[in-house]
């Protein structure tokens, strides 16, 4: 591999050798001390490489070639999956009229902008079956935290105060307990049963008038649709309790059905994963809440709210949660989801639940030939397969995520949920094609051979990659974050 054999930046330095030309004497002829105070002024040079400008140019290029993401690869991370990111929102969110706003400007001069929040949120609550819904949320967890806030309030102003408890299946996402928990409610754990759902029996056991809330995904995180939703709903609302929608993931059920006919009482939804955000790399994201009638008093404020053609701010909110971002959310992010609603249309935004479905279960089949499927159902946007089978042969599962390096993909989400053992969570997206999809069963299938007749192949991989086996937690902990000489 080319990028192997790269020199480093700081061995091809030359003593004198510049990548810049700049007026000789300007600074230093100007009196560095009037300008800094003495602290900052640095006393010894810098031990920056010397390097040509195309030395450096090549550098930077080969390194943002390292990475990879959606517009280079396959990317098929169950649950978390970096979805579409259409290049159309990327020049419509940088419009001038969006781009070069400011929230302090008055209202008057950005009702564009607030015309399309409006209508975002509009589009969300159809979406989703509620009856209003908040911006401001940076991220799914913020959402999940936004909503759990409103329900607490909910509860305390009905004079429930030892409503202290969230159910939360085992298979959810961490976020959820530990959203749980920053909003001040203990987890309680359900379990799920041997068909991949919500064990009833367990739910109405730990279900009681200490009953919060139940959070929950659905299809869940194992893929699966919770077909006894209705009656889970009842058993929660019937305790006092209010039933929270993780719907980070949502392209299962757009057009389909809707978190409000299920029973749900508060949704957050994940622009920059179903709704084409992009996403990783630490944001920004939007995570939007909606919420039923009974929890509108408590949304965080201030509340767009249109009157006749001109939309304005309103603070007056006294059950207001408060504010839980500056401003009213990312906005950029907000423009990227709008842009996609409006091309996708209603039908459009059926189809997407159809293709993801349809994909994931597909591949799926295509799969269960080498590995152990745990369940044996149709799936909807993600499917968990189990690597049991290889593990007995001495191969992992994450060597198995390591070797598909080899072939150019980004593993599926491994280990993840904590139920399934030796597990692997594929999610294909809809838009990914049909040859892409057989490409990778084809890999996966090669990977399941070589368990069986080379295991080193996959226990060594990756053989390609410029960097092999990370010490995820060291590096996690104490990253080395310059350049060390090794030599
Ligand atoms: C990604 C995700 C979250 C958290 O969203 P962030 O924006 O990363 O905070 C919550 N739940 C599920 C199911 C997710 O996939």
């Amino acid at each position: 591999m080319q990028t192997q054999e790269q020199e480093l930046i700081f061995e091809m330095s030359r003593p004198g050798r510049t990548g810049y030309s700049l007026p000789e004497d300007e600074l230093t002829e100007m009196n560095v001390e009037h300008l800094l105070p003495a602290d900052y002024i640095r006393t010894n040079e810098p031990e920056l490489p010397e390097v040509s400008e195309l030395q450096i140019m090549r550098h930077y290029t080969a390194l943002s070639s390292r990475n990879h993401g959606v517009d280079s690869g396959f990317y098929p991370l169950g649950s978390c999956t970096m979805k579409y990111n259409p290049k159309i929102n990327e020049d419509i969110a940088r419009m001038h009229g969006f781009l070069h706003i400011h929230p302090y400007q008055p209202e008057e001069q950005v009702q564009g902008a607030m015309k399309l929040m409006y209508e975002l949120q509009e589009s969300l609550a159809e979406i989703t079956g509620m009856d209003q819904v908040t911006l401001q949320p940076a991220a799914g967890a913020q959402g999940e935290w936004t909503g759990l806030m409103m329900i607490r309030s909910f509860h305390e102003a009905n004079g429930d105060i030892h409503r202290n408890k969230v159910i939360v299946p085992d298979s959810a996402h961490g976020t959820n307990p530990a959203s749980a928990a920053v909003a001040g409610f203990e987890s309680v754990t359900v379990r799920t049963n041997e068909r991949g759902l919500v064990d009833l029996e367990h739910l109405k056991e730990v279900t009681g008038d200490d009953t919060a809330a139940l959070m929950l995904t659905n299809p869940n995180t194992l893929g699966l649709f919770e077909k006894d939703i209705i009656e889970m709903a009842s058993i929660i609302h019937d305790a006092g309790g209010k039933l929270y929608y993780d719907g980070a993931n949502s392209n299962a059920i757009l057009g389909i059905t809707r978190p409000g006919d299920m029973g749900f009482d508060v949704v957050h939804l994940n622009l920059h994963k179903t709704f084409t955000g992009p996403h990783g790399g630490g944001g920004p994201g939007s995570g939007p809440v909606g919420v039923k009638k009974d929890l509108v008093p408590f949304l965080p404020k201030p509340i767009l709210v249109k009157r006749e053609a001109d939309y304005s701010w309103d603070y007056d909110r006294p059950k207001s949660i408060g504010r839980v971002k500056p401003y009213y959310g990312n906005f950029g992010i907000n423009v990227r989801a709008y842009a996609y609603i409006r091309t996708m249309g209603a039908e459009g935004l059926k189809k997407v639940s159809e293709y993801a479905v349809l994909n994931a279960n597909y591949l799926m089949r295509r799969l269960q030939q080498y590995f152990e499927l745990p369940y044996d159902r149709h799936c909807k946007h993600e499917f968990v397969l189990s690597g049991k089978r290889q593990k007995k042969l001495g191969v992992r599962t994450l060597d198995m995520a390591k070797r598909l390096l080899d072939f150019g993909y980004h593993p599926p989400t491994i280990y993840f949920p904590i139920n399934i053992e030796e597990c692997m969570m594929v999610e294909p997206t809809e838009t990914e094609s049909k040859e892409t999809l057989d490409q990778f069963a084809d890999a996966l299938l090669q990977i399941a051979q070589e368990a069986e007749a080379e295991p080193e192949t996959v226990q060594e991989a990756p053989h390609t990659t410029v960097i092999k086996r990370l010490d995820e937690t060291t590096a996690a902990r104490k990253p080395i974050l310059k350049y060390e000489k090794t030599s």
